[in-house]
């Protein structure tokens, strides 16, 4: 008989079986997720229902869900298949209000689509019964490639700078004409976390917008050299290669470095290479060095990658990190960020935007979490924990900003020719700070104090270092600065 006491007993039978099996999918995630990324972007997840073959999981907010979709989903969809079942499927809840889920489709499946295409004669072979490429999606004829790209990749919320200014504009060049412009190939390095991945996507997407017939395709090099791999266990390759000569117009190949020491697939990228050149189709290449700093290539392959145009993409300045955040804020629509919040993960996480973007999403998390406000001391304490925090930059222009924070003024002031009292001292702190904190030179901070000279940025670090001596409060107010720069 079902009586009230019964449901709530299978409910909660229910409720244990999907912990357990959510455990389960985390320690495996564990496992291949290095681990300071799975704490930002796991720890919070959890299993709310499995319904219909689909595992609702519920996240902290809309960008905890465009974040794993753009960078775990393959791991989070195998790791789902292999635990629960193979025809898994995964949606997303975020909470909108404590009554109020959302709730969002994962969108792992190829949204810029490639135009189905006649196969190639070989592929046409009536005693192959299965289209021998990974990329055919199966049960569609003719054939369509399924393009792998990700549309939240795009021209529009690649915030540009004079980091990446010119492998921009080159990249959108290469989608206005793809294998029409001098830079084929098109090398876009970096180091990591510097949007090489984003970029590559966004000229595909543009691509494909621009020129819908083309057929494009994104893939790691990682999984080009598994393709390869099994190709010669299952003596497939000339299928493989042929399958790249004859289907692709533009083809994109992210982390080419996957390739160094493994010949036989830089023999296979060197066939495809040159056919796809030679006829007048793109390529598009990234790697995590200039191709002059490679090893573990062979040199005829070097010299393909140099032929084309090599755009390297840097670390951008403080204003373009507070613009990423902006423009991800925007996006998001959620998030309401204090602007000298924005301005303390800007100054102070430097070494990558990945890692921006994890400080940025975590301190909005913390905060919907913990239903606290999004401060500055929230913010300290997150890139303390997440961030390389001994990379920590102390720059000029940091300085200068909590200066002015400090005796609130704005920096048009500070630089300003103004004798005012407050200015005045603001203006002396900032250089006597930025000679004690920083490395630079006394020409470097007084060109970036209103472009003063070194005997003037001497006697400000004089007349503040005596000024502490005299007046207790001044030297009180130094080191209240000082701590709030160093802490
Ligand atoms: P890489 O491939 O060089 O390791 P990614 O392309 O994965 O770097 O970029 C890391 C993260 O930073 C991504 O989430 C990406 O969207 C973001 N990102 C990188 N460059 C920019 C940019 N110019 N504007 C906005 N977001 C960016
Ligand atoms: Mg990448």
């Amino acid at each position: 008989m079902r009586t009230e006491k019964n449901d709530f007993k299978m409910q909660n039978t229910e409720k244990n079986k999907l912990k357990k099996i959510w455990s389960e999918c985390l320690a495996i995630l564990k496992d291949i997720i290095p681990e300071d990324e799975f704490r930002i972007w796991f720890s919070d997840l959890v299993a709310v229902k499995y319904e219909d073959d689909f595992l609702y999981l519920s996240v902290p907010s809309n960008y905890y869900y465009e974040y794993i979709e753009a960078h775990y989903i393959d791991e989070l969809i195998r790791t789902i298949r292999r635990v629960i079942s193979p025809s898994a499927k995964l949606r997303y809840m975020t909470k909108v209000t404590e009554s109020n889920m959302m709730t969002m489709s994962s969108v792992n499946h190829p949204i810029v689509e490639n135009y189905p295409q006649n196969a190639p004669v070989i592929l046409n072979n009536p005693d192959m019964k299965e289209l021998p490429n990974p990329f055919i999606i199966p049960g569609i004829k003719p054939i369509k490639v399924d393009s792998q790209l990700k549309d939240n990749y795009n021209f529009d919320n690649f915030v540009e700078g004079s980091c990446n200014k010119f492998a921009r504009s080159a990249g959108y060049a290469v989608a206005q004409n793809p294998g029409k412009t001098a830079f084929n190939p098109f090398l876009i390095y970096s180091s990591v976390g510097l949007g090489k991945t984003h970029l590559a996507h966004a000229i595909g997407i543009e691509t494909k917008r621009l020129h819908p017939e083309k057929t494009v395709l994104y893939i790691s090099a990682d999984q080009f050299l598994r393709q390869y791999v099994k190709s010669v266990q299952e003596h497939t390759t000339n299928d493989f290669l042929q399958f790249y000569q004859m289907m692709i117009d533009v083809l994109i190949i992210d982390d080419i470095q996957f390739l160094e020491g493994k010949p036989g697939s830089q023999e296979v990228f060197f066939q495809i290479f040159n056919w796809l050149h030679s006829s007048g189709k793109q390529i598009i290449i990234t790697s995590d060095k200039a191709p002059v700093d490679m090893s573990g290539f062979e040199e005829r392959v070097l010299s393909r990658l140099k032929w084309g145009l090599n755009a390297e993409l840097q670390m951008p300045d403080v204003q373009t990190r507070i613009n990423i955040i902006k423009k991800k804020i925007e996006d998001d629509g959620a998030a309401c960020m204090p602007d000298e919040v924005i301005e303390y993960l800007a100054y102070s996480v430097n070494t990558s935007i990945r890692e921006l973007e994890g400080a940025f999403v975590s301190v909005i998390a913390h905060a919907t979490l913990s239903k606290c406000d999004i401060t500055i001391d929230l913010a300290r304490e997150i890139v303390d924990k997440f961030v390389k925090s001994n990379t920590r930059e102390i720059t000029i222009e940091y300085i200068q900003k909590m200066v002015c924070n400090y005796f609130n003024i704005s920096m048009e002031q500070m630089l300003s020719r103004s004798r005012k009292g407050d200015i005045v001292a603001a203006r002396h702190i900032s250089m006597y700070l930025s000679r004690k904190l920083t490395k630079n030179s006394l020409v470097a901070i007084g060109e970036k104090c209103g472009k003063k000279d070194h005997a003037t940025v001497l006697h400000a670090c004089k007349s503040v270092e005596t000024s502490c001596q005299t007046n207790k409060n001044y030297r009180r107010s130094v080191e209240d600065i000082e701590k709030k720069i160093i802490s």
